[in-house]
């Protein structure tokens, strides 16, 4: 049988080791995180993901732990509401997506993949590779050898690291930071965005349907001054990434003052600089990546959990269908999903232009624009213009058939 190592049991790792067990292959999955990581932030699953999920039998499952967000409410400095929206327009949702958080899609995913081992608390340190298999040297547990070594260890992957260079070779900025923690569900509304765009930075509280807490989400341009917060897996330097937000939030007005001043109680303060990564190939001989490792479109995509997921199905049937020939599989694998990455990675440059708007101006005229939209005659062809260009690239791929050996 197949020994495959998954570095990463995140969306795309998950997926993965549930599809090459499904096709007959042995995977292992080793995850830096102690434990399975509960919560994080809310996610789409849109498109060609959808499919995925429903040959997985696990739609029921995924939407019953839809968030239930039904508004985006815009408020400025002093509070006062600007405009509202209905919360899947805001999300770019259409027809059947899904919104979940990342933590219960990929419980779901973990737990539907069966008997796979799973090795918490450790990470591959080492790869050698020859023509038949990989020797993996483990931070904690003893070397092993697998005839395959997938890295779905997300943006900061360590296997692409291994293989493939330092990260500075595939990251490609967007030119702008992302924060994201919890904070107590006082500052939120239940199923309600609440958001404060200000010139060159945003602010966002969300509580979903039932959480006993919120989130809050900071986006603001990059500052020159940001420097190498480190690797957000494993937390990176805590103190220097509040202090961070605290000078790129100086002076802002709604409740920010007090979000600055709850981080040092967030359990989960994530920060970190939107990038993509953008690689010449996504396998080495017997090493492969999948998911944000591979492909990162960037949060601004809404679209990285379908491409993990998406990515996992194909690389799986690739590698099933070409047996022991793990480089056709590869190749197949990259051939079928690079159109559809670069579809919504160029979603993600366009995306991230709404998001944190320039100036003050800009702010007044979108939010001029959120007021008209009810009333505007038109109004359903403006808003199938803002979903359509999502929902074309969340459907950009023929997925292939499950060979019939997996059936
Ligand atoms: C703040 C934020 C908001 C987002 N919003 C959205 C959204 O609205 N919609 C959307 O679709 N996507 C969103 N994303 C992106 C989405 O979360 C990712 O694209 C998606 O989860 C990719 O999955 P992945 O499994 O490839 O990587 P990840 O989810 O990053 O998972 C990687 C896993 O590998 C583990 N790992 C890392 N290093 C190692 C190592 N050395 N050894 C072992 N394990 C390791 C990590 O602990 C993690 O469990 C957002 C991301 C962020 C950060």
């Amino acid at each position: 049988m197949t020994d495959v190592l998954i570095s990463g049991g995140g969306v795309a790792g998950s997926a993965l080791a549930w599809w090459l067990r499904r096709h007959g292959l042995r995977p292992t999955v080793v995850e830096r995180a102690p434990a399975p990581r509960d919560g994080g932030y809310k996610v789409d699953v849109r498109g060609a993901a959808l499919t995925v999920l429903d040959r997985m039998g696990l739609t029921g499952q995924v939407r019953a732990h839809d968030t239930g967000m039904r508004l985006a409410r815009f408020l400025d400095g002093r509070g006062r509401q600007l405009a509202t929206m209905d919360a899947a327009l805001f999300g770019g949702r259409s027809d059947d997506d899904v919104e979940i958080m990342r933590g219960d899609l990929t419980r779901i995913l973990r737990a539907a993949a069966g008997d796979v081992e799973h090795r918490f608390d450790d990470s591959v340190t080492a790869l050698r590779a020859d023509a038949d298999g990989v020797d993996v040297t483990f931070a904690r547990g003893p070397r092993r050898r697998f005839d395959l070594v997938i890295g779905a260890d997300g943006l900061h992957s360590t296997v692409r690291r291994l293989a493939f260079g330092p990260a500075s070779r595939h990251l490609r900025p967007l030119g702008h930071h992302i924060a994201i923690c919890t904070v107590p569900a006082g500052f939120g509304e239940e199923r309600v965005e609440l958001l404060h765009p200000a010139p060159g930075r945003s602010v966002g509280v969300y509580r979903t349907a039932g959480a006993p807490d919120a989130r809050a989400l900071f986006l603001f341009r990059s500052p020159g001054d940001a420097g190498d917060h480190g690797d957000a897996g494993d937390r990176g330097d805590v103190a220097a990434q509040r202090a961070l937000l605290g000078r790129a939030f100086a002076g802002a007005g709604w409740r920010v003052p007090e979000l600055l001043a709850a981080l040092p109680d967030a359990p989960d303060l994530y920060l970190d600089e939107m990038s993509q990564v953008r690689m010449v190939s996504w396998s080495a001989g017997r090493v492969g990546l999948v998911g944000d490792a591979a492909y990162a479109a960037s949060p601004a995509s809404g679209q990285g959990t379908s491409l993990g997921l998406v990515g996992a199905y194909v690389l799986a049937a690739a590698l099933a269908e070409a047996g022991g020939n793990p480089a056709a599989g590869f190749a197949a694998y990259e051939r079928r999903m690079r159109p559809f990455v670069a579809a919504n990675q160029a979603l993600a440059e366009r995306n991230l232009k709404g998001m944190v708007l320039g100036s003050a101006g800009q702010i007044r005229f979108q939010t001029l624009m959120l007021r008209l939209l009810p009333r505007l005659p038109g109004r359903e062809r403006m808003i199938s213009r803002v979903a359509e260009p999502i929902r074309r690239a969340a459907t950009a791929i023929t997925l292939p058939d499950l060979p019939t050996r997996a059936t």
